[in-house]
């Protein structure tokens, strides 16, 4: 028999998703893809996520989003949707585990950050120097120099973020013009504590026997090795967005994100929507993906009650 909702993702957009169809009464089957708990479990302490004073870690507000999930009946598995089949009334969702047919879906697979693949990356990555989140880590970064990588709207938001921060943040970008709009590129450049590093591409992030990042080794145009002091590597060279599955027959923007309707989650097909950093490229954040995952567990239980 068809689910009434399958839920795909387990960060904070499909566990919100869970929660509120849940208590719907529609007991949904959520899928647990390649990374459970999606970003946040990568990021040590959330401190703006509302009603933790003292901040709250990542990996533990995800496992009581989905305590709290369970607690009203939602059911989990662990499959990653390949394919789908949305033309007829009944949803079907091939996956590498089973194939699964769902009256209403929410796909809530959120965007996985863009890596350099260099030595020293992954080594750093999570708690050691190396992330893709300025906005959930940069407060760990007083009065020391960073480094952000990127010449794209993101990496200029991160590097203007960061000045809050930072002593120092240098703009590390491999070409000299940038994809940024010409507003932020502008501010970048006027900001006293940027400084760009153009034409300049990243080789290596060396740390240091406290097994913490040190420096950002890049190369410049004519060759020349340099080594940019700094405590942090922000990578924002992009979001891949995890749509892949569903196209052609959901809609996607150019960058890959799901194209939703004006209530930002409902979609071309009727009872499929989508939440959270899949379909936003804007906000990205834990309380944003929430709020998308609420209101699309809402429009699924309204399209429930008049189409099932
Ligand atoms: P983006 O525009 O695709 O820019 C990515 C940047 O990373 C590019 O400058 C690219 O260099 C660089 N890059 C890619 N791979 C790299 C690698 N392996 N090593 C070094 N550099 C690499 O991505 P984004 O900045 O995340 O923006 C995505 C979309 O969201 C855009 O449409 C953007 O306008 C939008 N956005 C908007 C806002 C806002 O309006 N406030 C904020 C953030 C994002 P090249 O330039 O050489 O290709």
């Amino acid at each position: 028999m068809a689910e009434h909702v399958l839920i795909l993702g387990t960060g904070c957009a499909g566990l919100t998703a869970a929660i509120y169809a849940a208590r719907a009464g529609l007991t949904p089957l959520v899928l647990e893809g390649a990374q459970p708990g999606g970003q946040l479990t990568t990021t040590s302490e959330v401190e703006n996520f509302p009603g933790f004073v003292h901040g709250v870690d990542g990996s533990e507000l995800i496992s009581n989003m989905k305590a709290q999930a369970e607690r009203f009946g939602t059911r989990f598995a662990f499959d990653r949707i390949e394919r789908v089949d949305f033309s007829g009334p009944v949803k079907k969702l091939v996956g590498g585990e089973a194939t699964y047919e769902a009256q209403a879906v929410i796909i809530a697979t959120g965007a996985s950050p863009r890596f350099m693949g260099i030595p020293g990356e992954k080594q750093y990555y999570g708690g050691n120097g190396v992330t893709t989140c300025a906005t959930c880590d940069g407060a760990f970064y007083r009065d020391v120099p960073v480094a952000v990588v990127g010449g794209g709207d993101s990496a200029c938001e991160e590097a203007l973020f960061l000045t809050r921060f930072a002593s120092k943040v240098y703009l590390v970008h491999r070409r000299d013009k940038f994809r940024a709009s010409e507003i932020m590129v502008q501010r970048v450049k006027s900001h006293p504590k940027i400084e760009l590093a153009l034409n300049c591409t990243p080789q290596e992030i060396v740390g240091g026997a406290d097994g913490k990042v040190h420096s950002l080794r890049v190369k410049n145009a004519a060759g020349a090795v340099q080594d940019l002091p700094c405590k942090c590597v922000f990578i924002a060279i992009g979001h891949i967005p995890n749509s892949q599955a569903f196209t052609p027959a959901l809609e996607v923007d150019e960058n890959g994100y799901f194209v939703a309707g004006d209530n930002t989650v409902s979609t071309r097909v009727p009872g499929v929507f989508v939440a959270g950093d899949c379909a936003d490229h804007v906000y990205r954040q834990a309380i944003t993906a929430a709020g998308m995952g609420c209101r699309a567990a809402i429009e699924a239980e309204r399209w429930l009650a008049e189409h099932a």
